[in-house]
C-alpha cells in the first residue's frame, strides 16, 4: 500500500464527506493505493455514523471509535499503530489542510529520502485571531531552540508525512502531537523537512484548541521531552547527582554544628543552642532535600523501565 491517511477528529460531522471525497479524488488521479483511517475521538455529534456510512460504500475507509474523548495525540497514536502504507499522512478533519498536498509530500519522502515532512501554514494569519498567532510564533521559536531542529517553522501543523518506520517507532501521548518532529528526532530519524502548504479558514464548527493554558502545558511538555531526551534512560544521573550534592552539604553543616558543640563543652564555655546556628537549618534542609531527590531518581528509573500502561485507550469499535 502506498499511503495511509490518518484523520483524528472530534465533532467534525459536516466536514467528513467532503474531506473523504477530496482525498479520494487526489488518490485516484495519482493512481495511489491507499487507506483512510478516521479516528473518532469521542465525538458527541454524528461523526461516527458518517464514518460508518462512508465505510459501507468505500472499502478503503477505516474507522476507530474511542469510547470517550482522549485528545488528538492518543487518536494519532492509535492511527499510527494500524497504518499499513509505506508513507503515512496525518491531516486534520476540518478541511483546513488540503489533500492536494499529498502527492508532493509523498514524493519528498520516497524520492528525496526524508523521514518526516511537516506542513508549514504560510498564509495562516489570514483567518486566525491574534490570540492564536502570537503564542504560536513564540511556541515555534522555543521548540526550535530546545529540539535543535532549526529548519521547522511550524511544529504543530496537522498536515505531515512520515516514512512508515517513523510512526511505528515513536510514542505520541498526552499532548505530544505538537512535538512529533522532536519525538522523531529523539528516535533517531534526523532527515526532517518542511513544505509550505495551503491552508484555509475552518469551514464548519470551531477550533478545539483555544485559550492560553495549552501554551503552559505545551512548554511543560517540551520540558519533559528535553528531560527525557537528556536523562530519560538515566534519571539517576541528574537526581542522584543533585541529591548527593545536597546531602553532602547537609552532612558538612551537621559536622560543623556537632564540632562546635563539642568544642564549647571541651573549652568550658557555655554552648549555644544548636538551633541558634544557621548550619543547623542548612543541615536539616539539605539532608532532607537530598534524600528526597535521591528517592525521586530511583523512582524515575523504575517507572521509565516499566511504563507499559501509558498508551492504553478504550476503543469501542473498529471498522
Ligand atoms: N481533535 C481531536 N481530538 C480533540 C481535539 C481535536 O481529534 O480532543 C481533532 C480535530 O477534530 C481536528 C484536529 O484535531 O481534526 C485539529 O483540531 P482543530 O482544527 O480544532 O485545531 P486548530 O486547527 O484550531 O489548531
Ligand atoms: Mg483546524
Amino acid at each position: 500500500m502506498d499511503i495511509s491517511v490518518i484523520v483524528p477528529l472530534f465533532n467534525e460531522e459536516e466536514s467528513l464527506p467532503e474531506l473523504h471525497a477530496w482525498i479520494k479524488r487526489v488518490m485516484d488521479a495519482n493512481g495511489f493505493s491507499y487507506e483512510v483511517i478516521f479516528v473518532n475521538d469521542g465525538s458527541t455529534d454524528r461523526s461516527w455514523q458518517v464514518i460508518e456510512e462512508l465505510q459501507a460504500t468505500y472499502p478503503e475507509v477505516k474507522g476507530i471509535k474511542f469510547r470517550r474523548n482522549y485528545g488528538k495525540s492518543p487518536a494519532l497514536f492509535c492511527g499510527f499503530e494500524r497504518a499499513q502504507g509505506d508513507v503515512v499522512i496525518t491531516m486534520d478533519a476540518d478541511l483546513q489542510d488540503s489533500p492536494d498536498e499529498i502527492p508532493e509530500l509523498r514524493r519528498m519522502i520516497v524520492e528525496n529520502g526524508y523521514d518526516l515532512v511537516s506542513g508549514f501554514k504560510m498564509n495562516r494569519r489570514k483567518g486566525d485571531p491574534l490570540s492564536k498567532t502570537i503564542p504560536t510564533k513564540l511556541f515555534n521559536a522555543t521548540a526550535r531552540l530546545v529540539s535543535g531542529i532549526h529548519n521547522l517553522h511550524d511544529f504543530n501543523c496537522g498536515l505531515k508525512a512520515y516514512r512508515r518506520d517513523v510512526v511505528k517507532n515513536i510514542e505520541v501521548y498526552g499532548e505530544m502531537h505538537r512535538y512529533i518532529p522532536y519525538l522523531a528526532k529523539n528516535a533517531g530519524f534526523t532527515k526532517i523537512g518542511e513544505k509550505p502548504v495551503h491552508h484555509q479558514a475552518r469551514k464548519f464548527g470551531k477550533s478545539k484548541f483555544m485559550g492560553w493554558n495549552r501554551f503552559v502545558n505545551g512548554y511543560l511538555d517540551l520540558l519533559s521531552l528535553w528531560f527525557l531526551d537528556s536523562f530519560g534512560l538515566k534519571p539517576m544521573h541528574v537526581f542522584g547527582f543533585i541529591g548527593t550534592l545536597m546531602f553532602l552539604i547537609g552532612l558538612v553543616a551537621a559536622v560543623v554544628v556537632g564540632a562546635n558543640k563539642i568544642y564549647c563543652l571541651a573549652a568550658g564555655v557555655p554552648a549555644r543552642l544548636v538551633t541558634d546556628s544557621p548550619y543547623f537549618y542548612i543541615a536539616l534542609t539539605m539532608m532532607i532535600l537530598g534524600t528526597q531527590l535521591f528517592v525521586a531518581g530511583f523512582l524515575g528509573e523504575l517507572i521509565s523501565r516499566n511504563s507499559t500502561e501509558r498508551n492504553k485507550y478504550q476503543i469501542e469499535k473498529e471498522i
